[in-house]
């Protein structure tokens, strides 16, 4: 797996640095992570690892294209660049999960426009009622 992420890196014109690497490696195991999140991740490993490093290292893999960002709840979220897809922001458990959609619409009107399309980010914020508060 490390070979793999130190080519995409490559590939990306990245220097591989023990962050990156570190960062890439937690992302790409899927999910969602908040900037606290990963550092706390990171820290078990590399104890003196720090928070701002850990931000140079996902704006770093984010202006490659590697990882997207989007905000849900007044955070900033990290996950692997994939497919656009929707991030439901669950309002009872604070979870994240992807929905499938095709976005292609957005990017095709973006591009027709001239724009050269970044990052489709799409949040949605639901109740899955099965948290109760008592
Ligand atoms: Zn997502």
């Amino acid at each position: 797996m490390d070979t793999e992420i130190v080519e995409m890196l490559r590939g990306k014109g990245l220097k591989v640095t023990p962050q990156r690497l570190a960062v890439m490696k937690l992302l790409s195991r899927g999910g969602h992570f908040n900037g606290e999140q990963i550092y706390e991740e990171l820290k078990k490993n590399e104890p003196s690892i720090s928070l701002s490093t850990v931000y140079n290292a996902l704006e770093a893999l984010e202006n490659a294209g590697i990882v997207n960002s989007f905000e849900a709840n007044g955070i900033t979220w990290y996950e692997m660049a994939t497919k656009a897809h929707i991030n439901v922001f669950c309002l009872d458990t604070k979870e994240i999960i992807d929905v499938s959609a095709n976005l292609q619409d957005i990017e095709n009107q973006l591009m027709e426009k001239g724009f050269d399309v970044k990052n489709v980010s799409v949040v949605a914020y639901a109740s899955c009622n099965k948290v109760s508060n008592k």
